[in-house]
C-alpha cells in the first residue's frame, strides 16, 4: 500500500513512513493511492465477529505488510483491551430509525480514544523496530490533551508533553491529564492562554535544531493512522445492523472532518453507506459548503460542543482532493486562496459529487440543548451536547425513512455535565473508571510563557534527547 499527498508534491510512502511523518512534507496530507475494496461477501463474513477482528481485516490491507499480521492483532486487542465495553462500540436505539453508536467508552470517554489507543501502540511498534525514540509535544485547551496522553503513557519509546493553560481547563479536564503519574508524561499549566501554549508548540516544531534533537512529533488529527483506525466502526455498526445487504446512514457530529471522511473512507472500500449527514454548531463552515459550494471564513464562536468549534477543517482537504479528482496542484491552489483571501469554491458539477454522498445540517446553541431534553424526555438516554448536534442534524434533514440511521456518540455526557444539567435538570455521573478522580493525586509542572524555559524543560526529560547528547 502506498500513499500520496494531497498537494502532489511530497515523496510517496509506505504505512510505516506515513505513521511517524503524519505531515506531508509538501504541508498536505497522506491518503492511499488507492482504496481496498470488500465484496459483499467479505462484508458478510465480518457478521458475529468481535470488535478486534473487525479491525484487523478492516486495516490490514492499509499496512501493506510493513506489520505481520498475528503481530497487528495483538497490538489491536490490546489497544481495545482498555475499552469499558465488550462491545468496544455499543450501538443503541434512540427511536423507530435512530441508532447511537457509543465511540466514548475508551479511557478519556471521547471518541478519540478509539483511534489514539491504536496509534500510540503503532508508533510504539514501529520505532522499537527501528530503534527510535520520539518525543510528543502539544497544546491543548483541556479537551483532547489526555486522550494523547492516556495514548502515550507507558510507552517505551514515547515521552509526551502537553502544554495547557494555567487555571482555564475545567478540574475534569486537568484532573483527566494530571493524575497520569507515569514516568513519561509531562504536563505543564503554563502561565498564560490557549493561544499562548500553542505558540510555544508551533515555535518548538520551527526551531529545526530542537526538533530534530528532541525527535518533535505530534498525534494529531491529520495523521492517516487516525483516519484509518476510524473507518473500522462503520464496518462494524453497518454490518450489525444488516450490512452488505441492507443499506445505512450515518450522521457525524464534525469538527475537523476526520471522524466523517472515516465514513467516507468505509463507503469507498465498499460498505452501503447511503448518506453521510455532516452535524455542525454554529461553526458551520461545513454546513455552508455544502449548501452553496464554497468555503468562506468566519470567526471562531464558541459553543456548549467545543470540540467542534473550528475554523478550518483540516481533514476536508482529503475530500476536496477527490473532488477536485486527485490533482494535488488544484488542491494546493484553492488553499493558498483559502489562505490569502478566506474563500475558495468548487463547481457545480463538483459539489453535485460530494452531495451524492454527504449532505451538511447546522444546530444552533437551543436546538442543542432541546435535543438533549427531548431524548431524555422520550427514551431516558443523555446525550452529550456533541451527540446532541449529530441527532438534530439526523432529525432536521429529510432522508430515506427506511434506511436506519447511526448517530455517532462522540462524548460521554458527564463529559459535559453543566449542558446536560442545564438541559434536562440531571448531573451525569462520571462512570466507574473515573469515580475517584477527585482523589487522584496529581502531577505537574508550572512554567512561565516562555520558549527558552519551556524548551530546556523539555531537554531536561526527553529520552530522545539524552541519547542524541
Ligand atoms: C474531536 C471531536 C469531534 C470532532 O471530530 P472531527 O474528527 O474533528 O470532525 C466531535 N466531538 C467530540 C467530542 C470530539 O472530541
Amino acid at each position: 500500500m502506498q500513499y500520496v499527498s494531497t498537494r502532489g508534491a511530497a515523496p510517496v510512502l509506505g504505512f510505516e513512513d506515513v505513521l511517524l511523518a503524519g505531515l506531508a512534507r509538501d504541508g498536505g496530507l497522506y491518503v492511499p493511492k488507492s482504496w481496498p475494496r470488500f465484496t459483499e461477501d467479505d462484508i458478510r463474513a465480518m457478521r458475529g465477529l468481535p470488535y478486534s477482528e473487525v479491525a484487523v481485516r478492516v486495516m490490514l490491507p492499509f499496512l501493506g505488510g510493513a506489520i505481520a499480521e498475528d503481530e497487528f492483532r495483538a497490538i489491536v486487542k490490546d489497544a481495545y483491551a482498555t475499552f469499558d465495553h465488550a462491545a468496544v462500540t455499543p450501538l443503541v436505539q434512540l427511536d423507530q430509525r435512530n441508532w447511537v453508536l457509543e465511540l466514548f467508552q475508551g479511557p478519556t470517554l471521547a471518541f478519540k480514544d478509539v483511534a489514539l489507543q491504536l496509534l500510540g501502540r503503532l508508533f510504539d511498534h514501529v520505532l522499537a523496530k527501528r530503534g527510535q525514540r520520539v518525543t510528543i509535544v502539544g497544546a491543548t485547551s483541556g479537551d483532547t490533551g489526555s486522550a494523547a496522553i492516556e495514548a502515550c503513557r507507558d510507552r517505551a519509546n514515547i515521552d509526551i508533553f502537553i502544554l495547557h493553560p494555567k487555571g482555564r481547563t475545567s478540574e475534569v479536564q486537568r484532573r483527566q491529564m494530571t493524575s497520569v503519574l507515569s514516568s513519561n508524561v509531562h504536563n505543564i499549566a503554563l502561565a498564560g492562554t490557549f493561544d499562548d501554549c500553542q505558540d510555544l508548540v508551533k515555535a518548538m516544531f520551527n526551531d529545526t535544531d530542537f526538533r530534530d534533537r528532541m525527535g518533535l512529533s505530534a498525534v494529531n488529527s491529520i495523521n492517516w493512522a487516525r483516519i484509518m483506525a476510524q473507518i473500522v466502526y462503520y464496518f462494524v455498526a453497518a454490518v450489525a445492523l444488516g450490512a452488505p445487504d441492507r443499506k445505512v446512514a450515518f450522521t457525524v457530529p464534525t469538527g475537523n472532518f476526520g471522524n466523517v471522511y472515516a465514513g467516507y473512507g468505509a463507503r469507498a472500500m465498499g460498505l452501503p453507506i447511503e448518506t453521510l449527514v455532516v452535524g455542525s454548531n454554529s461553526n458551520d463552515i461545513l454546513a455552508r459548503f455544502f449548501a452553496s459550494g464554497a468555503m468562506t471564513a468566519a470567526p471562531v464562536v464558541p459553543t456548549i460542543s467545543p470540540s467542534m468549534d473550528i475554523q478550518i477543517s483540516s481533514n476536508f482537504e482529503r475530500l476536496l482532493f477527490d473532488l477536485l479528482d486527485r490533482d494535488g496542484a488544484a488542491v494546493t491552489a484553492a488553499l493558498n486562496r483559502f489562505r490569502a483571501e478566506g474563500r475558495f469554491e468548487v463547481t457545480q458539477a463538483q459539489l453535485d459529487r460530494a452531495l451524492a454522498i454527504f449532505a451538511g445540517n447546522r444546530v444552533d446553541e437551543d436546538a442543542t440543548l432541546a435535543t438533549v431534553k427531548a431524548v431524555w424526555e422520550e427514551s431516558g438516554y443523555l446525550l452529550d451536547p456533541h451527540t446532541a448536534v449529530g441527532v438534530a442534524s439526523a432529525r432536521g434533514i429529510a432522508t430515506d425513512p427506511t434506511v436506519p440511521m447511526v448517530v455517532l456518540a462522540t462524548a460521554h455526557p458527564a463529559k459535559f455535565p453543566d449542558a446536560v444539567e442545564k438541559a434536562t435538570g440531571r448531573r451525569p455521573a462520571l462512570p466507574p473508571r473515573l469515580a475517584d478522580l477527585y482523589e487522584r493525586e496529581e502531577r505537574l509542572s508550572d512554567l512561565p510563557n516562555d520558549l527558552a524555559a519551556v524548551q530546556e524543560f523539555v531537554a531536561a526529560r526527553a529520552r530522545a534527547a539524552r541519547e542524541a547528547a
